[in-house]
Protein backbone atom coordinates (compact mmCIF):
# COMPACT_ATOMS: atom_id res chain seq x y z
CA UNK A 1 0.00 0.00 0.00
CA UNK A 2 3.24 2.44 0.83
CA UNK A 3 5.94 2.23 -1.32
CA UNK A 4 9.56 3.98 -1.34
CA UNK A 5 11.95 3.88 -3.58
CA UNK A 6 15.69 4.95 -3.77
CA UNK A 7 14.81 7.59 -0.83
CA UNK A 8 17.70 9.65 0.51
CA UNK A 9 18.06 12.17 2.66
CA UNK A 10 20.30 15.22 4.14
CA UNK A 11 20.63 17.55 6.32
CA UNK A 12 23.69 20.00 4.74
CA UNK A 13 26.13 18.01 4.72
CA UNK A 14 24.75 15.22 7.27
CA UNK A 15 22.92 12.35 5.20
CA UNK A 16 20.27 10.52 7.41
CA UNK A 17 18.67 8.54 4.54
CA UNK A 18 20.57 6.78 2.05
CA UNK A 19 18.99 5.07 -0.60
CA UNK A 20 16.08 3.30 1.34
CA UNK A 21 13.77 1.59 -0.41
CA UNK A 22 10.87 -0.57 1.23
CA UNK A 23 6.79 -1.39 1.29
CA UNK A 24 4.49 -1.67 3.53
CA UNK A 25 2.09 -4.17 2.31
CA UNK A 26 -1.67 -3.24 2.82
CA UNK A 27 -2.72 -4.78 6.24
CA UNK A 28 0.97 -5.47 7.13
CA UNK A 29 2.69 -4.23 10.26
CA UNK A 30 6.14 -3.31 10.16
CA UNK A 31 8.10 -2.40 13.06
CA UNK A 32 11.62 -0.67 12.31
CA UNK A 33 13.97 -0.63 14.83
CA UNK A 34 17.75 0.21 14.66
CA UNK A 35 20.10 2.68 17.32
CA UNK A 36 19.33 6.16 18.37
CA UNK A 37 20.67 8.72 14.80
CA UNK A 38 19.64 5.30 12.43
CA UNK A 39 16.81 7.35 10.95
CA UNK A 40 13.69 6.13 11.60
CA UNK A 41 11.85 8.91 12.70
CA UNK A 42 13.35 11.04 9.57
CA UNK A 43 11.92 8.12 7.58
CA UNK A 44 8.50 8.39 8.79
CA UNK A 45 8.61 12.20 8.32
CA UNK A 46 9.16 11.66 5.23
CA UNK A 47 6.23 9.40 4.58
CA UNK A 48 4.08 11.31 5.51
CA UNK A 49 5.70 14.70 4.19
CA UNK A 50 6.63 16.51 6.58
CA UNK A 51 10.05 16.21 5.47
CA UNK A 52 10.77 16.53 2.20
CA UNK A 53 13.59 13.71 0.47
CA UNK A 54 16.04 14.83 -1.38
CA UNK A 55 15.78 12.07 -3.73
CA UNK A 56 13.43 8.96 -4.65
CA UNK A 57 9.82 8.37 -4.56
CA UNK A 58 6.61 7.48 -2.48
CA UNK A 59 3.47 5.93 -3.45
CA UNK A 60 0.39 5.66 -1.43
CA UNK A 61 -1.26 3.18 -3.30
CA UNK A 62 -1.86 4.37 -6.63
CA UNK A 63 -0.93 7.96 -6.35
CA UNK A 64 2.69 9.25 -6.41
CA UNK A 65 2.91 11.74 -3.17
CA UNK A 66 6.75 13.40 -4.19
CA UNK A 67 5.52 13.89 -7.83
CA UNK A 68 5.73 17.29 -8.44
CA UNK A 69 2.39 19.40 -7.77
CA UNK A 70 1.09 16.26 -5.77
CA UNK A 71 -1.77 17.30 -3.46
CA UNK A 72 0.15 16.98 0.17
CA UNK A 73 -2.48 17.56 2.35
CA UNK A 74 -4.86 15.32 0.23
CA UNK A 75 -2.19 12.41 0.57
CA UNK A 76 -1.46 13.38 4.62
CA UNK A 77 -5.20 13.33 5.14
CA UNK A 78 -5.12 9.50 4.42
CA UNK A 79 -1.82 9.01 6.71
CA UNK A 80 -2.44 8.70 9.99
CA UNK A 81 0.62 9.43 12.51
CA UNK A 82 0.70 8.98 16.21
CA UNK A 83 4.30 10.66 17.54
CA UNK A 84 5.55 9.95 21.27
CA UNK A 85 4.45 13.60 22.74
CA UNK A 86 0.46 13.56 21.84
CA UNK A 87 0.00 17.35 21.37
CA UNK A 88 -3.82 16.93 22.79
CA UNK A 89 -5.82 20.45 22.48
CA UNK A 90 -5.74 21.05 26.01
CA UNK A 91 -8.66 23.57 26.00
CA UNK A 92 -10.74 21.26 24.62
CA UNK A 93 -12.82 18.21 25.78
CA UNK A 94 -11.48 14.78 24.15
CA UNK A 95 -14.39 14.30 22.16
CA UNK A 96 -13.82 17.32 20.58
CA UNK A 97 -10.00 16.60 20.12
CA UNK A 98 -11.08 13.43 18.43
CA UNK A 99 -13.69 15.27 16.03
CA UNK A 100 -12.55 18.44 15.41
CA UNK A 101 -10.49 17.27 12.08
CA UNK A 102 -13.92 15.36 11.01
CA UNK A 103 -16.14 18.60 11.19
CA UNK A 104 -13.03 21.55 10.02
CA UNK A 105 -11.23 19.27 7.31
CA UNK A 106 -13.66 16.81 6.36
CA UNK A 107 -16.20 19.40 6.88
CA UNK A 108 -18.85 16.77 8.66
CA UNK A 109 -22.30 18.17 10.32
CA UNK A 110 -21.15 18.46 14.39
CA UNK A 111 -23.51 15.86 15.45
CA UNK A 112 -22.28 13.18 12.97
CA UNK A 113 -18.66 14.14 13.73
CA UNK A 114 -19.39 13.23 17.80
CA UNK A 115 -20.81 9.81 16.78
CA UNK A 116 -17.75 9.26 15.07
CA UNK A 117 -15.42 10.35 17.85
CA UNK A 118 -17.00 8.15 20.52
CA UNK A 119 -16.97 4.99 17.87
CA UNK A 120 -12.98 5.90 17.22
CA UNK A 121 -13.12 6.51 21.70
CA UNK A 122 -14.59 3.30 22.15
CA UNK A 123 -12.31 1.47 20.34
CA UNK A 124 -9.45 2.71 22.04
CA UNK A 125 -11.61 1.42 25.74
CA UNK A 126 -12.13 5.48 26.57
CA UNK A 127 -15.84 6.26 25.64
CA UNK A 128 -16.75 6.89 28.79
CA UNK A 129 -14.09 9.77 29.03
CA UNK A 130 -14.94 11.26 25.96
CA UNK A 131 -16.06 15.07 27.75
CA UNK A 132 -13.45 15.16 30.22
CA UNK A 133 -9.94 17.72 29.48
CA UNK A 134 -7.07 15.71 28.17
CA UNK A 135 -5.13 16.85 31.92
CA UNK A 136 -7.85 14.59 33.44
CA UNK A 137 -6.52 11.60 31.74
CA UNK A 138 -3.40 9.41 32.24
CA UNK A 139 -0.71 9.70 29.72
CA UNK A 140 -1.67 6.52 28.16
CA UNK A 141 -4.86 7.44 28.03
CA UNK A 142 -3.99 10.95 26.13
CA UNK A 143 -2.16 8.74 23.93
CA UNK A 144 -5.09 6.61 23.22
CA UNK A 145 -7.14 9.23 22.42
CA UNK A 146 -4.39 10.84 20.07
CA UNK A 147 -4.81 7.39 18.19
CA UNK A 148 -8.65 7.35 18.03
CA UNK A 149 -8.07 11.09 16.44
CA UNK A 150 -6.13 9.58 14.11
CA UNK A 151 -8.25 6.82 13.47
CA UNK A 152 -11.17 8.98 13.34
CA UNK A 153 -9.83 10.28 9.63
CA UNK A 154 -9.76 6.65 8.29
CA UNK A 155 -6.43 6.57 7.43
CA UNK A 156 -5.27 4.04 5.07
CA UNK A 157 -2.31 3.96 6.54
CA UNK A 158 -0.79 4.17 10.26
CA UNK A 159 2.55 5.61 11.16
CA UNK A 160 3.37 5.31 15.05
CA UNK A 161 6.60 6.81 16.53
CA UNK A 162 7.34 5.21 19.73
CA UNK A 163 3.79 5.90 20.86
CA UNK A 164 4.99 4.36 24.10
CA UNK A 165 7.95 5.96 25.06
CA UNK A 166 7.18 8.75 26.83
CA UNK A 167 4.74 6.82 28.96
CA UNK A 168 5.43 5.65 32.59
CA UNK A 169 5.79 2.08 32.34
CA UNK A 170 2.87 0.66 33.32
CA UNK A 171 0.80 2.32 31.04
CA UNK A 172 2.88 0.89 27.97
CA UNK A 173 0.69 -1.66 27.87
CA UNK A 174 -2.81 -0.58 27.48
CA UNK A 175 -1.66 1.56 24.35
CA UNK A 176 0.26 -1.46 22.64
CA UNK A 177 -2.81 -2.97 23.79
CA UNK A 178 -4.88 -0.95 21.30
CA UNK A 179 -1.87 -0.98 18.67
CA UNK A 180 -1.88 -4.82 18.67
CA UNK A 181 -5.97 -4.78 18.21
CA UNK A 182 -5.36 -2.65 15.44
CA UNK A 183 -2.71 -4.41 13.67
CA UNK A 184 -4.76 -7.82 14.13
CA UNK A 185 -8.03 -5.69 12.61
CA UNK A 186 -5.77 -5.21 9.20
CA UNK A 187 -4.49 -2.18 9.89
CA UNK A 188 -1.37 -1.02 7.62
CA UNK A 189 0.82 0.03 9.72
CA UNK A 190 4.96 1.50 10.33
CA UNK A 191 5.35 1.39 13.68
CA UNK A 192 9.10 3.02 14.86
CA UNK A 193 9.55 0.99 18.45
CA UNK A 194 11.91 0.08 21.44
CA UNK A 195 9.38 -2.73 22.40
CA UNK A 196 10.94 -5.55 20.92
CA UNK A 197 8.01 -7.56 22.79
CA UNK A 198 5.41 -5.64 20.61
CA UNK A 199 8.07 -6.14 17.77
CA UNK A 200 8.11 -10.01 17.53
CA UNK A 201 4.44 -10.20 18.34
CA UNK A 202 2.83 -7.88 16.48
CA UNK A 203 4.87 -7.17 13.53
CA UNK A 204 4.52 -8.90 9.67
CA UNK A 205 7.83 -8.03 8.97
CA UNK A 206 10.81 -6.01 10.81
CA UNK A 207 13.24 -3.53 9.48
CA UNK A 208 16.69 -2.79 11.24
CA UNK A 209 18.00 0.63 10.10
CA UNK A 210 21.49 1.55 10.75
CA UNK A 211 23.60 4.49 9.71
CA UNK A 212 20.58 5.88 7.22
CA UNK A 213 20.10 2.46 5.63
CA UNK A 214 17.69 -0.10 5.86
CA UNK A 215 20.01 -2.95 6.65
CA UNK A 216 18.00 -6.13 7.09
CA UNK A 217 14.31 -6.46 6.56
CA UNK A 218 12.74 -10.01 7.74
CA UNK A 219 10.02 -11.93 9.69
CA UNK A 220 10.45 -11.42 13.45
CA UNK A 221 11.21 -14.96 13.44
CA UNK A 222 14.34 -14.23 11.44
CA UNK A 223 15.39 -10.88 12.54
CA UNK A 224 15.16 -11.51 16.20
CA UNK A 225 16.49 -15.64 16.50
CA UNK A 226 18.45 -15.75 13.09
CA UNK A 227 20.31 -12.71 12.88
CA UNK A 228 23.58 -12.70 11.03
CA UNK A 229 24.25 -9.45 10.49
CA UNK A 230 26.87 -8.25 13.60
CA UNK A 231 25.68 -4.52 13.70
CA UNK A 232 21.82 -6.28 13.89
CA UNK A 233 22.97 -9.01 16.56
CA UNK A 234 24.89 -5.72 18.63
CA UNK A 235 21.84 -4.34 18.20
CA UNK A 236 19.97 -6.67 19.60
CA UNK A 237 22.51 -7.86 22.27
CA UNK A 238 21.95 -4.54 23.93
CA UNK A 239 18.25 -3.91 23.52
CA UNK A 240 17.29 -7.51 24.67
P1 LIG B 1 16.02 7.92 17.92
O1 LIG B 1 15.97 6.43 18.13
O2 LIG B 1 16.97 8.57 18.89
O3 LIG B 1 14.68 8.58 17.88
P2 LIG B 1 16.13 8.05 15.01
O4 LIG B 1 16.55 6.74 14.43
O5 LIG B 1 14.69 8.37 15.02
O6 LIG B 1 16.75 8.15 16.48
P3 LIG B 1 16.40 10.49 13.52
O7 LIG B 1 15.65 11.36 14.47
O8 LIG B 1 15.74 10.14 12.26
O9 LIG B 1 16.94 9.18 14.24
O10 LIG B 1 17.75 11.24 13.22
C1 LIG B 1 18.71 10.74 12.30
C2 LIG B 1 19.86 11.72 12.20
O11 LIG B 1 19.42 12.92 11.59
C3 LIG B 1 20.48 12.12 13.54
O12 LIG B 1 21.86 12.18 13.39
C4 LIG B 1 19.89 13.48 13.78
O13 LIG B 1 20.77 14.25 14.55
C5 LIG B 1 19.72 14.03 12.38
N1 LIG B 1 18.59 14.98 12.28
C6 LIG B 1 17.29 14.68 12.48
N2 LIG B 1 16.51 15.76 12.25
C7 LIG B 1 17.35 16.76 11.90
C8 LIG B 1 17.16 18.13 11.53
N3 LIG B 1 15.92 18.69 11.49
N4 LIG B 1 18.26 18.86 11.22
C9 LIG B 1 19.49 18.31 11.26
N5 LIG B 1 19.74 17.03 11.59
C10 LIG B 1 18.69 16.26 11.91
MG1 LIG C 1 13.34 8.85 16.51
Amino acid sequence: ALRVTGLSKSYGTHTVLRDITVDVRAGETLCLIGPSGSGKSTLLKCLNLLETPDNGEIWLGETHLTAPGADVDAARARIGMVFQHFNLFPHMSVERNVSIALTSVKGLPRDRARETALRRLAEVGLEAFADRRPSQLSGGQQQRVAIARALAMQPDVMLFDEATSALDPELVKDVLAVMRDLAAGGMTMAVVTHEMGFAREAADRVAFMCDGRLAEIDTPGRIFERAENPRLRQFLSQVL
